[in-house]
């Protein structure tokens, strides 16, 4: 248990030199709607919060992607782009790691009572899962998500949480820099 806990201290230092690691982007819709999601279909958007998972392994690591999915993407890239596009991002939950997690995250969020799937395959193209974004009607909360996670695996590294301000969310009209401290989410672990 202790060699565990050591080798664990070591990967996370590592991750943490690197910035890589998995996260959750906490999303909020204000309206309905319908959206093209590139080749994959039209998701119909609902009032509410879409949580979509990922990880970050590439130059730069969860900063540079947190940066990405926090401007709106003239030319959307990735699936969740599309989203992007219609949905403020209130928030990133994310940990340092070596080892992709983004897919066990996934599984933990299918299982929560408050959450469904949002669209089959969303995100999910290069994996197994049945998809990688869910949607809740009430505000998602890092520290349930947290004692699922360590629930299956007492190692798994902690989470921290990244409050995004909501101003560039893509929305029209809306041109005012504020600061939303989405109350509604907790505290970072
Ligand atoms: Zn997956």
């Amino acid at each position: 248990m202790e060699s565990n806990a050591k080798h664990s201290a070591i990967t996370v230092a590592m991750a943490r030199r690197q910035k890589t690691g998995s996260y959750a982007l906490i999303l909020r819709s204000r309206h309905w709607g319908r959206l093209q999601i590139g080749k994959l279909g039209l998701l119909t958007l609902r009032p509410g919060y879409y949580i979509y998972v990922g990880s970050a392994f590439g130059p730069g690591g969860i900063p540079a992607r947190t940066a990405h999915h926090q401007r709106v993407q003239a030319c959307p890239h990735w699936h969740i782009d599309y989203l992007r596009r219609q949905t403020e991002l209130l928030a990133v939950w994310y940990s340092f790691d070596t080892v992709k997690r983004e897919h066990r995250w996934a599984d933990v969020l299918a299982g929560e009572e408050s959450c469904r799937l949002a669209m089959p395959r969303f995100g999910a193209s290069d994996c197994h899962c049945p998809g990688h974004l869910f949607y809740s009607v009430h505000a998602p909360q890092i520290t349930d998500f947290e004692r699922r996670l360590r629930r299956m695996d007492r190692e798994h590294p902690l989470l921290y949480l990244a409050i995004c301000n909501t101003a560039d969310a893509g929305l029209p009209g809306k041109k005012r820099r504020r600061r939303r401290p989405a109350s509604a989410l907790s505290q970072a672990a």
